[in-house]
C-alpha cells in the first residue's frame, strides 16, 4: 500500500531494527519504546486494521500471535510476562494504519492501561 510506513518497512525501503520474521509476519523494534522491551509484529500483507479484518484473515492473526510468542521467548519475557496490545482506530491511540501487535514487557506493567 502506497504512503504506509509498515509496508516500507516491509519492503525495506524504511530501515528498522528486524528481529523476527517468516513467510508471512515481520516484527520489529518500536522506535518510540515504551518499556524496555517494545516490538511491533506485522502481517507482511497490508491491512489497516481489526476492524478491516475477514475470516480468510483468520489465519494472519493466528500468526502474528504465534510470531509475539517467539519474540517473547527470544527476549527473554516468556516467564517474567509480557503484554500484547493491538490498537484500533483513534480513541484508541492507533496512529499507524498497518495492522500491528506490540509485544510490551521488560518491566512491570501497569493495569488498568491509560
Ligand atoms: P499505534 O499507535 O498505531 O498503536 O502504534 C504505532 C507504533 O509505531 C508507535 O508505537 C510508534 O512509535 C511506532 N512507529 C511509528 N513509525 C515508526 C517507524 O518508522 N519505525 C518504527 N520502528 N516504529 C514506528
Ligand atoms: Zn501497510
Amino acid at each position: 500500500m502506497a504512503d504506509c510506513i509498515f509496508c516500507d518497512i516491509v519492503s525495506g525501503d524504511v530501515p528498522s531494527d528486524i528481529v523476527y520474521e517468516n513467510e508471512y509476519i515481520v516484527a520489529f523494534r518500536d522506535i518510540n519504546p515504551q518499556a524496555p522491551v517494545h516490538v511491533l509484529v506485522i502481517p507482511r500483507r497490508h491491512v489497516d486494521n481489526i476492524n478491516a479484518l475477514t475470516a480468510e484473515d483468520a489465519d494472519m492473526v493466528g500468526r502474528l500471535y504465534l510470531a509475539a510468542r517467539d519474540v517473547a521467548r527470544q527476549e527473554g519475557l516468556a516467564e517474567r510476562g509480557y503484554r500484547t496490545v493491538m490498537n484500533c482506530n483513534h480513541e484508541a491511540g492507533q496512529t499507524v494504519f498497518h495492522l500491528h501487535l506490540h509485544v510490551l514487557g521488560g518491566r512491570r506493567l501497569r493495569w488498568p492501561p491509560g
